[in-house]
């Protein structure tokens, strides 16, 4: 009776609402259509069984059950919702384990009412992460926290107990972690955030203080929370699904690091790529108040991590690293590591003794394939177009007053959007901006498109980000600070808190007015972006130069850039 399916079948039929019930079994899925669709019962294979999955299953009104079997591991779990919960935890403990490949794991999987990835050495030190000089230099300091707590405490200093790692995916974040539990010979335990918001309300809450319950057990020692953003995202900015869960859960994680201090030698340790819209809550003092980025390296960076993976590897004499760091613009860590393996299957497949140059080129290209279908690796042209934007806004905002000189250059994709930066010093630090300062910093923020526009003739849409940026800075010229001549010293927004900076608007206003308004706005952009024209048609010669250089080195910082900027003429 139990007819054969595929998943995509199952899916769809879940989609269009006509499954009654699923049993989850180790072997696959079991599931039942609704009576007014025969009752039939049929089976299928089930590939993976993610967040995604039950969230499908939920959304279309699907009773699931996982029910005890003969497995052994999976006994007794009827009954109890926490123990169901750790019968999918322990489905998800098997398919992560082999994408782990190896290294113990799985310490209480299926026995405990919880999974906790507990190890009680790493293995792994700071060595193997390499091109993240300054984030290992932070962290640094938290290894010496754990290996020495009784020399902070005595003295009465605070150990900080919670540290956020941000940067893209694959930038080492979880290595990075690893590394620090390694270096300070303390045990490393993990959850992934996916993993603590499960099914049933209460559950992750359970997980969380089982976690920290075992971390005090085991002081000194490091709890590592992947994909923090999975249960830390803003509280209430999501209607849907499953938020009682989540908010359950984070407010555990609250209360369970505030229950502690980093002198109990536990320190936390937590990763994401979405910093942005983690739940403010988090960032507050005594949680996670520490954030150590990890970016996408720089050539010497890649140059480092390459050198890393290929320690293990018999390259050829031919092979230089440096041609295929060079090669490897906008790589993460993982990609270069993805990289080095794919040159030594190719080579393996090819009964070769040592990795050759050549077969460098090949994996190069099969990885980028992968990557341009992300979209990750911008093009020749797109690096151009960014350099040129770049040093834009290096060479305007060179010229402003009451400066903030710009710092660093970049063309490093970074995060999740930017495909470059400019870093520019301190703009926190001022209260007070005058005019003239104003109207210089709307020119360096369109810098960026003037520079597009002089040389390519055209635009791009990358600078949406300044525009959005110059657009709110002049409006708030003319409608806060009284800073047109026209309009005079009135504020036309409306005032509505002095300490959150909230969205202001306008007050009850004349449609003339209003015109006005918009009329005053665009002049302030016009002579802006008029201004930061002429300064970079005086100054095309450096912006060539300068442009040249970055693209060549990727970055630009420091006397190197310090001394290009002080060449820039002024106009005329
Ligand atoms: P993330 O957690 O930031 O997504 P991972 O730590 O999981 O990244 O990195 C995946 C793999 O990529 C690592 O196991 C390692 O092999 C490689 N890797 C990433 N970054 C680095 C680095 N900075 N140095 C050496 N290897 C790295
Ligand atoms: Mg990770
Ligand atoms: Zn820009």
């Amino acid at each position: 009776m139990k007819t054969e399916s595929s998943y995509s079948q199952f899916v769809e039929q879940v989609k269009s609402f006509r499954v009654q019930r699923v049993i989850i079994k180790p072997e696959g899925i079991e599931y039942f259509l609704k009576p007014e669709y025969g009752s039939e019962q049929f089976f299928t294979q089930s590939s993976s069984l993610g967040d995604s999955f039950f969230e499908l299953l939920k959304s279309h009104g699907v009773q699931y059950d996982a029910p005890a079997n003969n497995t052994g591991t999976l006994e007794t779990l009827l009954g109890l919702t926490i123990s169901a919960g750790a019968l999918i935890g322990t489905l998800f403990a098997l398919r992560k384990f082999s994408d782990v490949g190896g290294g113990g794991l799985g310490v209480g999987m299926g026995m405990g009412k919880v999974k906790v990835n507990s190890r009680r050495k790493t293995g792994i030190t700071f060595a193997d992460v390499a091109g993240v000089d300054e984030a290992k230099q932070e962290l640094q300091e938290v290894v010496d926290f754990l290996a020495n707590s009784e020399k902070y405490s005595q003295i009465g200093a605070k150990i900080p107990k919670g540290i956020l790692l941000v940067g893209p995916p694959g930038t080492g974040k979880t290595l990075m972690a690893k590394a620090v539990a390694g270096e300070a010979g303390v045990p490393f335990l993990s959850m992934s955030g996916s993993e603590f918001v499960e099914i049933y309300v209460g559950v992750g809450a359970s997980r969380v203080r089982d976690l920290f319950a075992r971390a005090k057990q085991q002081a000194p020692c490091i709890v590592f929370i992947d994909e923090l953003d999975a249960i830390g995202k803003a509280r209430g900015n999501n209607p849907n699904l499953g938020n009682d869960e989540r908010e359950q859960t984070l407010n555990q994680l609250l209360t369970e690091m505030d229950g502690f201090s980093g002198n109990d030698g536990v320190i936390v340790i937590a990763a994401t790529n979405r910093p942005e819209i983690l739940d403010a809550a988090l960032r507050r003092p005594g949680r996670f108040d520490r954030q150590v980025l990890l970016d996408r390296p720089d050539k010497s960076g890649r140059f480092d991590i390459l050198k890393v993976h290929s320690a293990s590897v018999a390259l050829g004499e031919d092979v230089d690293l440096d041609v295929v760091a060079n090669q490897t613009f906008g790589f993460s860590g993982a990609d270069l590591a993805n990289l080095v393996n794919e040159a030594a299957l190719l080579a393996a497949r090819e009964n070769r003794q040592v990795v050759l140059m050549k077969n460098f080129h090949d994996a190069f290209e099969r990885v980028v394939a992968g990557l341009e279908k992300r979209s990750r690796v911008p093009s020749t042209l797109e690096r151009q177009i960014v350099a040129y934007h770049e040093v834009g806004h290096a060479l305007v905002g060179a010229l402003a007053t009451g400066g903030s000189k710009v710092s660093k250059i970049s063309i490093v994709p970074r995060g999740a959007g930017a495909l470059g930066y400019t870093l520019q010093m301190p703009e926190e630090d001022r209260y007070l901006m005058l005019e003239d300062e104003l109207q210089d910093r709307l020119a360096t923020l369109l810098g960026g498109r003037a520079a597009e526009e002089i040389v390519f003739g055209k635009v791009s849409t990358g600078a949406s980000d300044d525009i959005q940026k110059a657009t709110d800075l002049a409006e708030k010229a003319v409608t806060h600070y009284g800073m047109s001549s026209t309009l005079g010293p009135i504020a036309y927004a409306r005032t509505t808190s002095r300490f959150l900076d909230e969205e202001s608007p306008r007050r009850a206003m004349s449609e003339e007015v209003a015109g006005e308004i918009d009329r005053q706005v665009r002049q302030k952009i016009e002579r802006a972006y008029q201004s930061a024209l002429d300064i970079l048609r005086n100054n095309r010669d450096l912006l060539e130069e300068t442009t040249a250089i970055l693209l060549k080195q990727e970055v630009l910082d420091g006397e190197q850039l310090a001394a290009i900027l002080a060449q820039v003429k002024v106009s005329r």
